[in-house]
């Protein structure tokens, strides 16, 4: 017999305990509003997406969780890039960036990273339900009824004035609206996995990430807090298909193999984790809003990880998100133009950080980026936007046209 379902009320539901969801959920509590957050799964748990960007820092600050993030990351203070048509690295430092005020960023593990921004959450106000699925939102004139199913098999259902879909890459009410557009230049696949005793650069340097590109795509190497090192490669489209029966470790360590500087650090370093794999990379969903509910992060749109934006992306988003929605609740005269403002910034992220990425598959803007000229201030404003300043005053897409 079905179980009996069990019926509540609230503001706000948001869909997802990841960056954007626990980020909404804590500013929208703050405010005073009755927030409820489902999260399916239950944290501490895995997440790839470790590398944050500067910009990140400020919004730690504002969250109140600034010292718990210096606990648990490594200071990140350049990006080096290594191509193999290029004899040099590229080591971006973001102390040289255009704003001095955001010189490093962490790399965490998103277990940890994802489980403070959650308690944060609950700590505020919102009501945080682990190990709790949502299934179904139906929209009426004055809000939505969503329907979650507990782990248990219980059923219940909400009654709520605005939904935030906040589930990532489950693009949960994309899918159900059939709204999700995959993005062909960017269609690639990913592997990965941590390993111990990898060759990293000493002192201050340590927790730099690189980025090396290879015949099929590129690698991350991001050092964590605990020695472990995070490596994954991101493949053009064709690769996986190579994998040949081959264990998803067999394949990434051959894969490794295809890239001699990264092979060379990883020499006397082993595997300690599971190899996870992703494919169907890029997409976006064709409206951010509706009118009462609205899209963040990963549910919105995800881009390749290659400039670590992600996690900023989502919780900037998830920042213009609480405003919108804090808006739409208090003062519905002004919902059309809160959600256009919205809707403005939340495809400005993806958008411009999707524009620059596309230009690198480009060999002649590689070369560009690999030698950037300062004159234009070109460096100055590629370091910004590797900081993840694309939302404040600093000029740099005068500087960027050239690409
Ligand atoms: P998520 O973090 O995915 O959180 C969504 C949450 O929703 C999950 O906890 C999920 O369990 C929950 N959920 C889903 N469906 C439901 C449901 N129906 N009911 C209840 N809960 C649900 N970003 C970076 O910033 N730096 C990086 O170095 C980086 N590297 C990456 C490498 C790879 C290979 C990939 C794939 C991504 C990478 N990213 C990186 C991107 C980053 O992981 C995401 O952009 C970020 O996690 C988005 O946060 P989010 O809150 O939108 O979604």
């Amino acid at each position: 017999a079905a179980a009996e379902v069990s019926e509540r009320d609230c503001d706000v539901l948001v869909i997802g305990g990841g960056p954007a969801g626990s980020t909404v959920a804590t500013l929208l509590a703050e405010r005073g509003h009755r927030v409820t957050l489902l999260e399916k799964d239950h944290h501490p748990r895995f997440h790839i997406g470790e590398s944050l960007l500067p910009a990140n820092l400020q919004l730690f600050d504002k969250l109140g969780v600034g010292d718990e993030m210096r606990a648990i990351g490594i200071e990140k203070h350049a990006a080096e890039f290594v191509s193999p048509d290029h004899d040099c690295t590229q080591t971006f430092r973001f102390a040289d960036a255009w704003d001095k005020s955001m010189p490093y960023a962490y790399q965490v593990r998103r277990s940890e990273f994802d489980h403070i921004l959650l308690r944060n959450a609950a700590r505020k106000g919102a009501e945080v339900i682990e190990g709790c699925k949502v299934k179904d939102v139906e929209f009426h004139a004055d809000g939505a009824s969503v329907a979650a199913e507990r782990e248990d098999g219980r059923r219940e259902r909400w009654q709520a004035r605005f939904v935030i879909d906040a589930s990532g890459r489950d693009t949960f009410l994309a899918n159900r609206m059939r709204a999700k557009h995959r993005n062909p230049h960017h269609n690639s696949s990913a592997l990965y996995g941590h390993f111990a005793n990898a060759k990293r650069h000493c002192g201050s340097a340590e927790g730099n990430i690189s980025i090396y590109w290879f015949e099929h795509g590129w690698f991350w190497f991001i050092p964590l807090a605990d020695g472990a090192t995070s490596v994954g490669a991101v493949t053009w489209p064709y690769y996986m298909k190579r994998r040949n029966g081959r264990s998803l470790d067999a394949f990434l360590l051959d894969t490794i193999a295809l890239c001699p500087p990264l092979a060379e650090r990883l020499g006397e370093a082993r595997l300690v984790s599971d190899v996870h794999a992703t494919g169907n990379f890029s997409y976006t969903t064709d409206h951010t809003h509706g009118d009462h509910y609205l899209l963040l992060g990963d549910a919105y749109a995800f881009i390749d990880p290659v400039f670590s934006s992600g996690v900023m992306l989502a919780m900037q988003g998830a920042f213009y998100g609480a405003e919108a929605v804090d808006t739409c609740l208090r003062q519905p005269a002004q919902k059309r133009a809160a959600l256009a403002r919205f809707d403005k910034a939340a495809r400005h992220g993806p958008r411009q950080f999707s524009w620059f990425i596309y230009r690198m598959t480009n060999p002649t803007m590689r070369d560009l980026f690999m030698g950037p000229r300062n004159p234009l201030r070109v460096k100055d404003a590629l370091i910004s936007l590797l900081a993840g300043d694309i939302y404040g005053k600093t000029p740099i897409w005068a500087s960027l046209a050239v690409f």
